[in-house]
């Protein structure tokens, strides 16, 4: 593997990855190993309760893949759509 792409940036920020599963509403929360993760916390793949789509993080915040069952049927869930109003 070679460099880091330049996306990857150094300013981003580690922190936890979460998507919600829009069949079973739950929010996944997935954090990476090398974060120091709050008491809890899930580490590594985490799935949703119905088992639709699971979340691995990759270190930063609002950053990570997921895995699904059914396209469409997710939406990861960051800072600023949970921002109050
Ligand atoms: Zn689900």
């Amino acid at each position: 593997m070679g460099k880091e792409p330049s996306h990857l940036a150094t300013d981003r920020t580690p922190g936890p990855f979460r998507v919600r599963c829009l069949r079973c509403d739950t929010i996944v929360e997935s954090w990476h190993r090398d974060v120091s993760a709050p008491k809890g916390a899930t580490i590594g793949m985490a799935y949703c309760q119905c088992g639709n789509i699971g979340a691995d993080s990759l270190v930063f915040q609002d950053f990570g893949r997921v895995l699904f069952r059914n396209a469409n049927s997710y939406e990861v869930v960051t800072d600023k759509t949970e921002r109050p109003e």
